[in-house]
């Protein structure tokens, strides 16, 4: 066994009620400026979250948007130069976390993350931004929350296909975590209990949307998820993804719900110590058909082509996914890609 084990400054915030602790974080930055940002459709929650801190907070800005955008990107930078913003309050998910992490890219503003979704942005330094249509990705510490608070309360009203897909999307953070070239055994002792958190909460989450403890399981197994992502490289189920929402802008939860059990299914046979820790966490007998009926069970869709995939795309997203590969336990061959994405296009169950 031989590895490099480098934790991130993490700082996590965790429980029912957890956002109590909101204005005692916003002082212990020694901050007193607090810019709220949210999607439109989630301020009514930031308007509490503002409420909360009352003349420390500096107002709310609702513009985040998919995959950050670089015009909005210099609309929120502009706006929190002009409040004086000397924190920033991101409640959101994976959208709004990335338009914190683009001020901080510029400015260096401090984030507080309240996620209320699965996604895990909010715990890793990778930050995002999309000009005329492509996604360019980075890693700088700057960008890393200085505070994470998961309040599971926050998750009650996250609809129930998008908790099932958002979940799936947390899981394959902590599948390739398993696998990655820079695994290391305390990451994965944390991927392990996310899938496990994650497989057993997430059919009860979407059947009961406001089972309070199903939520906390699922927030618990996304941290770990998210810290999976975070501290450790990903492989070509997150390449392929990336390349299907840049090129195809399909939606992202759902992309990575249909197409982990295919990613896994061709790493299958390069990466069997993995395998054996994702099916016993999600107590099944193959990695691959667990995620497969796990989707099912989640109500999500299974085929790229139902998520708005043309045939016709299957070739040009092989040769991006083939182009400039990230390390993979399996060679990344062009033909194998092609099988699996066609597998991923059609929905199949991946064959045994
Ligand atoms: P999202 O942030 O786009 O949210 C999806 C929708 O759900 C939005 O309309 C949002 O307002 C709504 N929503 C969120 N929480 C809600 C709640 N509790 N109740 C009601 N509505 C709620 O989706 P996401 O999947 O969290 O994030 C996807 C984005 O995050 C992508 O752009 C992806 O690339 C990025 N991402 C980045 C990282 C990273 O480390 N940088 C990690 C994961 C995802």
């Amino acid at each position: 066994m031989d590895f490099v084990f480098e934790p991130l400054p993490w700082r996590v915030i965790f429980g029912v009620g957890a956002l109590d602790r909101l204005p005692d974080e916003v002082a212990r930055l020694g901050a007193a400026k607090a810019l709220v940002l949210c999607t439109p459709e989630q301020r009514v929650m930031a308007r509490d979250v503002a409420r909360r801190l009352g003349e420390n907070s500096v107002g709310i800005y609702d513009k985040a948007t998919m995959h950050v955008p670089v015009e909005v990107a210099r609309a929120a930078r502009e706006h929190a130069a002009a409040l004086g913003a000397d924190v920033c309050i991101a409640v959101g998910g994976g959208s709004t976390i990335g338009l914190g992490k683009a001020i901080a890219l510029e400015f260096g503003t401090p984030i507080i993350a309240v996620p209320t979704t699965y996604a895990g942005s909010e715990m890793t330094p990778i930050w995002g931004l999309t000009e005329a249509g492509v996604k360019k990705t980075g890693n700088d510490r700057r960008v890393l929350p200085r505070a994470v608070i998961y309040d599971p309360t926050l998750t009650l009203s996250l609809p129930p296909a998008l908790s099932g897909v958002s979940g799936m999307n947390a899981i394959a953070h902590c599948v390739e975590a398993l696998y990655a070239q820079s695994a290391n055994p305390v990451i994965s002792l944390m991927a392990e209990d996310g899938i496990r958190a994650l497989a057993d909460s997430l059919p009860r989450v979407v059947r009961e949307p406001t089972n309070l403890a199903a939520r906390t399981r699922a927030q618990y197994g996304a941290w770990l998820a998210g810290a999976s992502l975070g501290a450790v490289g990903m492989a070509i189920h997150h390449k392929l993804c990336h390349a299907l929402g840049g090129t195809l802008n399909l939606p992202h939860a759902e992309t990575h719900t249909v197409v982990l059990p295919h990613a896994v299914a061709y790493n299958r046979y390069a990466a069997p110590d993995a395998m054996a820790r994702i099916a016993a966490a999600l107590g099944a007998d193959d990695a691959a058909h667990g995620l497969f009926d796990l989707a099912v069970a989640v109500g999500a869709k299974t085929s790229l082509r139902d998520l708005g995939m043309r045939e016709s795309d299957i070739d040009r997203v092989a040769d991006l996914a083939t182009a400039n590969p990230y390390w993979n336990p399996r060679p990344v061959m062009r033909d194998g890609v092609r099988a699996l994405l066609r597998d991923a296009f059609e929905g199949y169950r991946p064959a045994s």
